[in-house]
């Protein structure tokens, strides 16, 4: 498979560090407030990752972790604390607010198809290990003390900008405005590993550590639980792009210092959903949630076709327009392969099921290419093989796309029958005899009899149809 690489710049081969295995490292949500479709998103194309490289062969383990402490407004060591925000808005303390939160993103991811990784660790969780990764990169030279917190030191590394050249001056204060700079760091990119003395005086959760009673940066939190989990290398990391820095820039930075040797081999960042007026995020305070949208009659799962009907490599704007026009394109695929359910009869035709999985396998072998992907499920519909090749090739494929494809076709299917009264259903049966016999005549009379009950029956390519007239 072709990965495109942000570390590389390119698309590459994927070879995992272990013949057989890939790991996998996933940014977990910042739990202070519902995920929004944004975010979803970025952990529907993930998923998708994962689900096609376990459908190849390769056995997976994703680790994800649960941001509840260390996440500040900024991205940086400036702001707010993001979780302290959400529990005073909500008159809660922060473990409430992050049990909570974290309770409605795996309810989302349900309803979007997306699997819980493996491994999902709460940041909280992990301290004792931060304090010791922390305790090692003072050890070797990499981490600093200064007014009461512990910095990264970015000027002792060969190399700390790896995914894009970003110009220190626009660093200036971090990657954001309007935030203060912090006096205390060496270099502008350093960053905070522990958290002393700051202003959040009021911090709910802190910790002893021989660095003092504190708590974690946001950046140190990924590393270790990566490391603890998926050991010393790592072959993929994913997350939004505005990840890239400088969380995933720190990460590097950080692992990369603390284990003397390369770490993460491929990175892979989804690309932002914006609306009309930018970026979707929660700061903003306009966000749309999987909740708005079933109260607005959306099944979630259109949404996750939504996203797959364009490349993870590109923004996608959201309308209403837009994701309407994914709904009627959905309910049509469903509705093709309803038509097909009614139709059990023969083998599967070993050589077109072979070419039109290669059709799917490709598209998603050239960087993940989900639109593409399911582009070939149309070439499936489209094709001249039997409904049980067809079925069997589009069940596959789900596995992969999570689209209850099937599911709903079933579905649907048993409320067409619903409303098909029993004694046409018996006629278009007995039709079906006679066609099998080549008894045309009598399957224009059955026909002609359907037709007297108020309804039409119809051969197509995808099978018999029945409708009211
Ligand atoms: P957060 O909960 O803020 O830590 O973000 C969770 C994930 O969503 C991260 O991987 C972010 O990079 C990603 N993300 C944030 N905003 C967007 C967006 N508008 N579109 C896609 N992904 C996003
Ligand atoms: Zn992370």
């Amino acid at each position: 498979m072709q990965l495109y690489n942000s570390l590389s710049h390119k698309k590459e081969e994927f070879v995992p560090h272990e013949a057989g295995k890939a790991s996998i490292y996933t940014c977990g949500p910042t739990v202070y407030h519902y995920a929004h479709i944004g975010n979803l998103r970025t952990y529907i194309m993930e998923d998708v990752l994962e689900k096609y490289l376990r459908f190849t062969g390769l056995d997976v383990k994703r680790v994800m972790n649960i941001t509840d402490v260390g996440h500040l407004t900024s991205d940086g060591d400036t702001g707010d604390d993001k979780m302290l925000k959400g529990a005073k808005r909500e008159h809660k303390t922060v473990m409430e607010i992050a049990q909570f939160y974290t309770d409605a993103f795996f309810s989302d991811c349900k309803k979007l198809n997306i699997k819980t990784p493996d491994v999902v660790v709460p940041a909280t969780s992990y301290i004792d290990e931060f304090i010791r990764v922390i305790e090692v990169l003072i050890e070797k030279g990499y981490a600093y003390e200064a007014g009461g917190n512990i910095y990264f030191d970015t000027s002792k590394l060969d190399k700390y900008y790896v995914f894009n050249d970003f110009k220190e001056e626009d660093l200036a204060v971090g990657v954001r405005e309007g935030v203060e700079e912090d006096e205390n760091k060496r270099n502008k990119a350093d960053f905070v590993l522990w958290f002393t003395k700051s202003k959040f005086d009021s911090q709910e959760l802190k910790w002893d550590s021989p660095f003092g009673v504190g708590y974690p940066g946001w950046h140190i939190e990924c590393s270790c639980i990566s490391m603890k989990n998926l050991g010393e290398y790592l072959d993929i990391h994913c997350g939004g792009i505005d990840n890239a820095f400088p969380h995933h820039t720190n990460e590097i930075a950080q692992s990369e210092a603390y284990l003397g040797h390369e770490w993460c081999n491929y990175w892979f960042h989804v690309h932002h959903l914006n609306t009309n007026s930018g970026k979707m995020s929660k700061s903003k305070g306009e966000f749309l949630t999987v909740s708005l949208l079933e109260e607005k009659g959306y099944n979630p799962v259109v949404y996750r076709y939504f996203c797959l009907l364009s490349h993870y490599r590109k923004s996608l704007v959201f309308d209403w327009d837009n994701l309407n026009n994914a709904v009627t394109s959905y309910n049509k695929l469903v509705e093709k392969i309803t038509l097909l359910l009614s139709d059990k009869s023969g083998e599967i035709e070993k050589s077109e099921y072979e070419r039109l999985m290669k059709n799917f396998t490709d598209a998603l072998d050239n960087d993940l290419n989900t639109s593409l992907a399911i582009t070939s499920v149309y070439d499936v519909l489209k094709s001249k093989t039997n409904a049980v090749t067809k079925l069997s090739l589009i069940s596959e494929f789900d596995k992969v796309l999570g689209l209850d494809l099937i599911a709903n076709a079933e579905k649907s299917a048993e409320e067409d029958n619903e409303e098909i009264p029993s004694e046409v259903a018996e006629l278009v049966e007995q039709r079906k005899n006679a066609r099998k016999e080549k008894n045309f005549a009598l399957a224009d009379e059955i026909r002609n009899k359907i037709a007297e009950l108020g309804y039409e029956v119809k051969e197509t390519r995808q099978g018999t149809e029945i409708k009211k007239i």
